[in-house]
């Protein structure tokens, strides 16, 4: 069934892309071999993450991770140009409160440009404990970092704590469809970002497979939807509140 999807949707991702309007598409090699030798992943998973980490829109240079979330952000205001559009001239964003946790992905230049716009960064901001008042936030965006967090149910907590009743907390998660979820606890660490260099904030405390909706589930999210671009190697995740 997997493998019937990814025939299905796998060369379809070179369409408009959400963020500039551009159609056109880079590829690089952004995965290496210690890190896909410690994730265990087969040669077919690989390839499609290295899709998802790895294939920039050649204008904006947003990989196929960041173009999903801004499709998924864009679907849920209901806005139909791009998010460089959205953020520059709709009133409808101006009024928006959109709380950014870490730079999501190539995202963060136009959401930037949002009045009520706060990039929540770590060290400084820590997700498991956001320093911001109950039902603050219309949006929260996070793109690759639950993966990195050693709590990450408090984290979604925070995140359903913060946001208005009503409004979504989009994420994207580095998820391995065809596994289950492990925890990298008593293995040895294992870290992204760049090869040879281990930031603490990169190391990962978990490995996402297809039962990551346990999560916000947990954290009290009722509503857990998917939105995809090209197929299972690009999903964003869409949690309301
Ligand atoms: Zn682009």
């Amino acid at each position: 069934m997997l493998d019937r999807l990814m025939q299905r949707y796998g060369k379809r991702s070179v369409h408009r892309c959400p963020v500039c309007g551009s159609g056109t598409l880079d590829h690089r090699t952004i995965l290496w071999k210690d890190l896909i030798e410690a994730w265990e992943l087969t040669p077919e998973e690989a390839n499609y993450m290295g899709r998802q980490q790895g294939e920039l829109c050649r204008n904006c240079q947003c990989n196929l991770r960041s173009r999903t979330l801004a499709g998924a952000f864009l679907d849920y205001v209901g806005y139909c140009g791009t998010l460089q559009e959205f953020c520059g001239k709709s009133r409808q964003a101006r009024a928006m409160h959109v709380l950014e946790i870490n730079e999501a992905g190539g995202l963060s230049p136009w959401l930037k440009r949002l009045p009520n716009h706060t990039l929540a960064e770590f060290p400084d901001v820590d997700m498991q404990a956001l320093p911001y008042a109950d039902n603050r936030w219309d949006i929260i965006l996070h793109s690759d970092v639950l993966e990195h967090i050693s709590d990450p149910i408090l984290a979604l907590q925070q995140c359903y704590r913060t946001l208005k009743a009503g409004g979504a907390m989009i994420y994207t998660i580095p998820l391995i469809y065809g596994r289950l979820s492990r925890s990298r606890r008593g293995l040895p660490p294992s870290y992204h970002g760049t090869p040879g260099i281990e930031k603490s904030g990169w190391i990962v405390h978990t490995e996402y497979g297809a039962d990551f909706w346990l999560q916000p589930m947990s954290a009290g999210f009722r509503i857990i939807s998917l939105f995809t671009l090209s197929g299972p190697e690009s999903l964003a995740i869409i949690c309301r509140k």
